[in-house]
């Protein structure tokens, strides 16, 4: 090749001008176009694929097993686990056969005087009866003429043992990491008196921050220190508080002013229905009248009863959560319809009442005479109007 340095600045890589130079991912190890997505540092590139990985290892088990593996192991379970991507995402099941894999491999490294392995191709293997996964969670040397091979231990007993450690191991993450979310979320729960998700996302943020540096999260940037992050997350979440407590407020005023109104008014109608003259004992013109008007108060009642129900249930839903911004529900009505029906059912009780009256000014009139004519009523009520 005749490529002459386009500058004295980079004689030892002619080409660097030209064609821009591909991105080598520092952890699984791949050349990546110049273009490539992922996280560049000062020196340094992850490409998406990592980062994303990362990620859902940190949600599952924590970064510890990957931290403990050579960085061949780091960088074979991180192109394994490409192999399967779902549009970037990574399902834990996945991720995790493969971090079962490497962590056998790991062992049978680890354990390479103890455990008697024999170094062959994989078909060789699988002949023997092995399984495909298997083979490919022993360490493996890539030979010059015989391909890639894996070096497994030749007592399948040894190597179940292997297995089941490993599985152990991955076990243990998981759980100690639930253990510390469940931990997490509860202190959180008991600050809030909320039950809340996995964590604010910001404190992922941090983390992923933190796997791409390789330090740990406390270290990750100076602005971005735990502490910072909490007091953040902690406004955030004071905030949204603020906001919800301020609209359960309304939702609590109305409550009230709706129990002020509907209460006496359920309490009124069932002695003022009694009262009413009803067709069966008092079978006049009033009484068939106030029959309509007896249905009208029966479903005017009903409703209240259902508002009023609605509002001692959100008041008594308020009295226990009070200050953990738990949105309160809807009323079934708004400020408007409390009006209307306030003005609605202040008008039946009144004529109700005045036709009970009425009723009672007809009987001591006429204790001992027949019904009263029809019309009766009506007149007087006009007369007195
Ligand atoms: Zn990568």
């Amino acid at each position: 090749m005749d490529a002459s340095p386009p500058s004295a600045a980079q004689p030892a890589q002619p080409e660097a001008a030209e064609a821009p130079k591909p991105l080598l991912c520092q952890i699984c190890k791949l050349e990546m176009p110049a273009d490539a997505a992922g996280r560049h540092k000062v020196k340094t590139f992850t490409c998406r694929c990592c980062l994303s990985l990362q990620t859902t290892l940190y949600r599952n088990v924590g970064q510890t097993p990957v931290q403990g593996m050579s960085l061949e192991d780091r960088a074979t379970f991180f192109q394994k686990c490409k192999e399967a991507p779902l549009a970037g995402r990574y399902t834990w099941q996945t991720v995790r056969s493969n971090l079962l894999s490497r962590l056998v491999s790991q062992h049978i490294t680890e354990q390479e005087h103890a455990v008697e392995a024999e170094r062959l191709p994989l078909s060789v293997w699988l002949a023997r009866g092995w399984e495909r996964p298997a083979v490919e969670s022993c360490p493996f040397e890539d030979h010059d003429k015989l391909g890639r091979l894996y070096a497994v231990p030749i007592r399948k007993d040894v190597f179940r043992e292997l297995h089941r450690k490993a599985e152990e191991k991955i076990c243990e993450l998981e759980k100690a990491l639930r253990e510390k979310k469940n931990q997490k979320r509860k202190s959180a729960a008991l600050d809030s008196g909320l039950d809340q998700d996995d964590g604010p996302a910001v404190e992922l943020d941090v983390a992923v921050e933190s796997l791409a540096t390789g330090r740990p999260a406390k270290e990750a940037k100076s602005g971005d220190k735990p502490e910072a992050v909490a007091k953040r997350t902690q406004k955030a979440v004071e905030a949204e508080k603020a906001k919800a407590d301020k609209k359960n407020q309304v939702k609590v005023d109305l409550a009230a002013k709706a129990l002020s109104i509907v209460t006496p008014f359920c309490k009124a109608v069932p002695t003022v229905l009694k009262q009413l003259p009803c067709v069966e004992k008092d079978g006049t013109a009033e009484a068939d009248v106030s029959e309509d008007e007896a249905e009208a108060l029966r479903r005017a009642e009903s409703e209240a009863s259902a508002w009023q129900k609605a509002c001692a249930e959100l008041l008594a839903l308020r009295e226990a959560t009070r200050g953990a911004g738990v949105p309160l529900a809807d009323l079934p009505f708004v400020l408007a319809d409390l009006k209307v029906r306030k003005a609605a059912w202040g008008e039946l009780l009144k004529s109700a009442r005045r036709r009970i009256k009425e009723q009672r000014r007809n009987k001591e009139q006429a204790p001992s005479s027949p019904p009263a004519p029809k019309g009766r009523a009506r007149r007087a009520r006009a007369a007195r109007k």
